[in-house]
């Protein structure tokens, strides 16, 4: 069976050990999930809701945002989709608690980004014991950025403590694949397959919700490409390190303050920061709506640009739990970047006053460089 692939390709201990999972999850799904799905040619079956028919469904368990909007987007009403993580927390710091054990050990599918970004979840498999827990890898196939060619570690500078703790977590690789929207797709059609292995009876259902999903995918894709098509070649500084698929994709530069959105810059960081808003002729600095508000205020008021906002959509509100909310919010980030590169103001400017009370300015960036 061709999904067998799914989830054997990493080459991380983690993803080597799921692969037996993976295998026997797929045997097992062929007399167990298929059995309770409704018929896929009964359109009535898509919409009913009732308790029996939401515990009849495939249970699916998302670990953040973005692969719960795209796994979503897939599913429609044919699987009952569930998040692991509390929107209000991002996977770089996320400590798994008990009941996702239990999570774990009832869902049928569990839904990853991959690429370490979920290490997590390694003993939480391991402890739920779910011999039948079909695991989806999303990264797979879809190309990489190896960490070390990030710019911010290519001028020889030593990495500080927190990268180096940051590097080992996110491993060799950046795992922000779903910030490209490109890579999203592929993504996508991962979670696709793997739905498909796990109920083979609603192949037609999440083709066609997939291909949907994927059109509005392209779409924004080709928006972007034009809007951003004159700042070709330029560089933005994101808060964390989550933007060089996005940047790639668009042949745009992107540099970070920090690795993590939890650490602190350096003074290293804070030099690399400066320079690069001096060199590129940067307007603004983007920060993300959860964190780095606090560090950039002080930053942009020492250089006299502006603070924006690009979300990641690590963490979020309930409404960000959608499929919709993923095309919405890439139309807003890359709105904000033209702006950041033209320094016109908008409204999409969040105004730099609210960001910057004395109180808040943080002592650690003013008094290191
Ligand atoms: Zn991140």
């Amino acid at each position: 069976m061709v999904h067998l692939k799914i989830g054997l390709r990493q080459p991380s201990r983690v993803v080597r050990h799921l692969s037996i999972v993976v295998v026997s999850a797929i045997a097992l799904s062929l007399g167990s999930c298929t059995s309770n799905a409704p018929s896929t040619n009964s359109s009535a079956s898509q919409t009913q809701s009732s308790p029996a028919a939401t515990a009849d469904k495939l249970q699916v368990v998302t670990t953040f945002l973005p692969i719960t909007q795209f796994t979503k987007a897939v599913a429609g009403d044919r699987a009952q989709v569930t998040q692991l993580l509390p929107i209000n927390i991002g996977p770089h710091d996320y400590q798994a608690k008990p009941e996702d054990v239990r999570k774990l050990a009832q869902a049928d599918v569990l839904v990853q980004n991959g690429l370490g970004m979920e290490e997590f979840l390694k003993n939480l498999i391991k402890n739920a014991g779910n011999a039948h827990l079909l695991v989806i890898d999303s990264s797979q196939e879809v190309q990489t950025i190896a960490t070390e060619t990030i710019e911010g570690h290519e001028h020889g500078h030593e990495l500080s403590e927190k990268q180096e703790e940051a590097k080992h977590i996110h491993g060799e690789v950046n795992p922000h694949i779903w910030l490209d929207p490109k890579r999203a797709i592929q993504q996508v059609e991962n979670i696709r397959d793997g739905l498909i292995a796990a109920d083979p009876s609603g192949e037609e259902i999440y083709s066609a919700n997939s291909a949907a999903y994927i059109q509005r995918l392209r779409d924004l894709d080709g928006e972007t490409t034009k809007l951003l098509q004159p700042f070709v070649g330029k560089t933005f500084v994101a808060f964390h390190d989550f933007a060089p698929y996005f940047a790639t994709s668009y042949n745009l530069k992107a540099k970070f303050l920090l690795d993590v959105p939890e650490g602190n810059p350096s003074p290293n960081d804070v030099k690399r920061v400066m320079d690069t808003v001096k060199a590129s002729n940067l307007k603004t600095l983007l920060t993300e709506p959860q964190s780095g508000q606090d560090a950039f205020a002080g930053l942009a008021k020492d250089l006299n640009v502006r603070v924006s906002t690009f979300d990641p959509m690590e963490t979020g509100g309930t409404e960000a739990l959608q499929p919709n909310y993923y095309i919405t919010t890439m139309r807003q980030n890359v709105k904000t970047l033209v702006t950041a590169f033209t320094g016109k103001s908008t409204q999409s400017f969040l105004p730099i006053q609210t960001l910057q009370p004395v109180a808040v300015v943080p002592q650690q960036v003013g008094v290191r460089f």
